[in-house]
């Protein structure tokens, strides 16, 4: 096994910077091989990753954390994401139902504590039942999201999760996402054309005024503190004191090492 850490990536996120999303796919296929997967909670940036990764003829897994609390139009989503585009769909849960949870610890979501507690029993416990069987995981994060995410690297280091997120979509404007999406059809979550610039649980998601940011639907009821959950380790932290364990051969073909291809 060898250390990996993010100042490790530095050079590869810079050569990243000016690959399509489709190039960036193309090269995690070739480093990471079986031990790559999608992560998507089945928004428009997800389904635009999923879209491509079913085009490029690549059946890559995806995960998707099912809180139990989602809207319909998500979990109609995914399964028409799942059969439309020929990918499986791998929906972790969290170990209580909302009603086990509520009965036990009570309303956890009308307060700021409560929140992150709720969102690390519901988003990112379920999460971390695939630990250790992905080492490249690829997020559909976009710099245009803002606020945390304006600087967002396309190669981060995720330590709970202990593999690479591979960002493909980080440079990818609002712009060219709305091209992509009416060029090819994208199925999206109808709720993105009912006022919901972002998408989550249905007890903290509300849609969102033309002149707002566009996470200001998540947790409204809670101010602007809470605006993430904490499933994404770039929009908690900065990973670049972070480092994980992987096979020494998977970081010498991640760091050029071992080239035997080119994107
Ligand atoms: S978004 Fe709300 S309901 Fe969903 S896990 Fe977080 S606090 Fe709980």
């Amino acid at each position: 096994m060898s250390l990996l850490k993010q100042a490790d990536l530095a050079a590869l996120n810079a050569s990243m910077e000016e690959r399509s999303p489709q190039e960036i796919l193309r090269w995690a296929v070739s480093v990471f091989g079986d031990r790559l997967a999608i992560l998507s909670a089945m928004q428009q940036a997800g389904s635009v990753v999923c879209h491509m990764a079913s085009t490029a003829n690549q059946r890559l897994p995806v995960l998707f954390v099912d809180t139990g609390v989602h809207f319909q139009e998500t979990l109609t989503t995914r399964d028409r994401i799942s059969k439309e585009y020929g990918l499986e769909v791998i929906s972790l849960v969290p170990e209580l139902t909302m009603e086990e949870q509520t009965a036990k610890l009570g309303i956890l979501y009308l307060n700021v504590d409560g929140q992150l507690k709720c969102c690390d029993m519901r988003k990112t416990q379920p999460l971390l039942q695939a630990r250790g069987r992905y080492d490249g995981l690829i997020g559909s994060l976009r710099r245009s999201d803002g606020e945390r995410r304006s600087n967002l690297p396309i190669l981060a280091i995720d330590k709970s999760m202990s593999c690479v997120r591979v960002n493909i979509l980080a440079n990818f404007e609002d712009h060219e996402m709305r091209d992509y999406i009416d060029n090819n059809n994208v199925i999206i979550n109808p709720l993105h054309l009912q006022g919901y610039s972002t998408i989550g649980c249905n007890r903290c998601t509300t849609p969102v005024m033309p002149d707002e940011p566009k996470r200001a639907g998540r947790w409204r009821h809670l101010g602007p503190w809470a605006m993430y959950c904490g499933i994404n380790p770039t929009d908690v932290r900065r990973p670049e004191s972070e480092a994980i364990d992987l096979p020494t051969d998977l970081v010498d073909r991640l760091l050029g090492r071992k080239v035997d291809f080119a994107i």
